[in-house]
């Protein structure tokens, strides 16, 4: 069905709600290990567990890297601020509340440009505040199991101004969140592992108004397309009810991969129901000029600013995207790029035949990866040798010595090449009989004979210029 109408008629008003596990070893409070998959309920003590009389220790990395997140997207860092308690009943939050922050978050006011399919817009953060995660609900079969090894890692909300227009906004304001915190080494966002996951506040408007709707929020969307999906999904389901009368009520909502669609989970809880205090056993938090000043400077460089400097080196939007979707690649290829100015060619290479799995640096060594490039930019070896070479080179083998032992050096003596010709003529009479009845085309399958007893070394320009010569030559003679 057309909803286009829809959308002419009524404008969506989207604000994302992002949480972040951050990289620290340990929890947020306690000693206890923060890595993802162990054993349920092994990575626990009576601090995550939240039994009486215990204290939180505050993890001074969770601190500096919650400050890193704030500086790759623009806040301002509060050199004072403080925790507070966040009072709810869950299964999964055996404290009964939640160590957060409430109304002095460490950082606010930052924004992130993003790349649109419409060119580039500019999203609020409102603010980026720290707190602990709760543990882990497996439904099973009509049996809840429970594991808290993940009470207590630490997260950072990354809560956006309500700036975000389209579904196409919204996946792109999270690809770029996503990407500097990655660059930035403060959290891994595995939205499969739960490690990143997006709330999706909606509330739709006749275009042309000013005031805003009554929101919906959609809980712990998992991946960037399901988030896209959900916001297509309730923009027409809000719309619809709009067109039909109805009234929007604030309700909690989440997107069921299934159906596509969003689905009831409560109405809407206020700030009221729970319950914010200062949290007593943690002391206010002071952040020096000097501390956040040493945090700016240990950043590594973000993916957008190698993105540029591979475009200025002459690398396609599009390689220049694919080199840039992990920090190891981005920092290989930039060494890459350092070593010769056949960059597009080393893209090319490295993309087509030799990009690595997962997070891992390609095993061709940067220096062999830029000299076959080389090589195949000075014509030295064909573009094909050029791929073999990339394979036989990831052992770090020596790609001169190699191109020498397989003979893939380009046949450049024009004697051999025309000793080549000859023979390809004199074993070939029926072609050479064709073309000399003006089949101008058969002179091709002479080149390819002569290619393939060089081993696809002769140089084709070359070659075909010797065949054309030869026959020439064969003409006048018979
Ligand atoms: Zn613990
Ligand atoms: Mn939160």
């Amino acid at each position: 069905m057309d909803k286009q109408y829809l959308y002419e008629k009524y404008e969506m008003i989207v604000g994302l709600e992002v949480h972040a596990e951050l990289r620290t070893a340990s929890k947020i409070f306690c000693a206890c290990s923060a890595a993802y998959g162990g054993k349920p309920n092994t990575q626990i003590c009576p601090v995550c567990l939240g039994v009486p009389g215990t204290m939180p220790v505050l993890n001074g990395q969770a601190v500096r890297f919650a400050i890193a997140a704030g500086l790759v997207t623009d806040c301002t860092i509060a050199r004072r601020t403080h925790f507070d308690r966040k009072h709810y009943f869950y299964p999964d939050l055996p404290k009964g509340y939640q160590i957060t922050q409430y109304d002095e978050p460490l950082c606010t006011g930052g924004f992130l440009t993003v790349e649109t399919e419409t060119g580039e817009r500019r999203i609020g953060i409102t603010r980026i505040h720290l707190e602990e995660d709760a543990g882990k609900l497996t439904h099973d079969g009509g049996v809840t199991k429970i594991d808290y090894n993940r009470c207590g890692v630490p997260l950072i909300e990354i809560v956006s101004e309500p700036d975000i227009r389209s579904a196409d906004e919204a996946r792109a304001y999270l690809r770029t969140l996503r990407e500097r915190l990655v660059f930035a080494g403060i959290s891994d966002c595995r939205m499969n592992e739960g490690s990143m996951r997006c709330d999706i506040n909606l509330s739709v408007r006749l275009r042309g108004t000013t005031s805003l709707g009554v929101r919906t929020e959609i809980k712990n969307v998992n991946s960037i397309a399901f988030a896209g999906k959900a916001i297509v999904y309730e923009f027409a389901r809000q719309t619809e009810i709009l067109e039909a009368g109805g009234e929007i009520t604030p309700e909690t909502r989440r997107y069921d991969e299934a159906s596509g669609t969003t689905v009831l989970m409560r109405k809407k809880e206020s700030a009221a129901d729970y319950r914010y205090m200062r949290e007593p056993d943690l002391p206010a938090l002071r952040i020096t000029k000097a501390e956040i000043g040493e945090i700016r400077a240990s950043l590594p460089m973000m993916p957008d600013a190698y993105r540029r400097a591979f475009a200025s080196a002459g690398v396609s939007a599009q390689n220049a995207q694919r080199l840039t979707e992990t920090p190891a690649v981005a920092a290989y290829f930039s060494r890459v790029a350092e070593l010769f100015e056949a960059v597009e060619t080393a893209a090319n290479l490295l993309i087509g035949e030799a990009f690595p799995e997962g997070e891992d640096a390609p095993a061709l060594p940067a220096e062999s990866l830029s000299r076959i490039a080389q090589l195949q930019k000075e014509k030295k070896i064909t573009a094909a040798s050029a791929r073999k070479l990339v394979a036989l080179c990831a052992d770090g083998s020596d790609p001169d010595a190699v191109a020498e032992r397989e003979k893939m050096f380009v046949m450049t003596d024009e004697g051999e090449i025309e000793a080549l010709v000859r023979e390809a003529i004199a074993e070939n009479p029926d072609v050479v009989r064709q073309i000399r009845e003006g089949k101008e085309k058969a002179k091709q399958v002479l080149v390819g004979v002569v290619m393939k007893k060089s081993g696809g070394r002769a140089d084709a320009s070359v070659t075909r210029r010797l065949v054309d010569a030869a026959c020439a030559a064969a003409g006048t003679i018979c």
